[in-house]
């Protein structure tokens, strides 16, 4: 597709979104079957369900645009998954797997971070005030995850990882 206008960049923006939840939706179950920690295993689990109401949320602004959200590839976080997966066949101490898994999910929460704050951005410019609403939404759940994580590393993970080596 040409992008000849912020209009088309929004929906190009939106659909490069739309591929990555939808890689999330099947490498979240991996990552949570990998986690060691009950803690972080509950934590995937629940953004794994917090990912398909952002999916839902994406297929509504689509409707809204009357687009398909189809037809993009999120090269960047096949790549981030893909990095995920390198860790999970690595043979790790299960504390160090955990902090590794932490690292490897915040990555792609802050690329969602990024992703997110821009299509928000631009829905307003546009005056896309319901698709801003619903964009704005997820992108709290996308920050409220990566400042879980973060606590999580830093309370209990990352002292057992350390800790695991001595
Ligand atoms: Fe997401
Ligand atoms: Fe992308
Ligand atoms: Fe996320």
């Amino acid at each position: 597709m040409k992008v000849k206008n912020l209009h088309d960049l929004f929906v190009e923006e939106l659909k490069d979104l739309y591929s990555a939840e939808k890689q999330l939706l099947k490498a979240l179950p991996k990552m949570a079957k990998a986690a060691c920690s009950d803690e972080l295993r509950q934590g995937f689990v629940e953004h794994l369900e917090q990912t398909e109401g952002q999916v839902a949320r994406l297929e509504e602004i689509f409707e809204g645009l009357g687009v398909s959200p189809r037809g993009k590839k999120c090269l960047a976080m096949e790549g981030l998954i893909e990095e995920g997966k390198e860790i999970m066949e690595e043979d790790m101490d299960e504390n160090v797997l955990d902090a590794a898994l932490i690292a490897a999910a915040q990555k792609v929460e802050h690329y969602e971070i990024a992703g997110y704050g821009t299509v928000c951005t631009f829905a307003k410019l546009l005056g896309e005030d319901r698709a801003a609403e619903l964009l704005q939404e997820t992108l709290d759940e996308e920050k409220e995850t990566d400042v879980k994580l973060t606590e999580l590393a830093e309370t209990t993970i990352n002292a057992e990882a350390v800790a695991a080596d001595e």
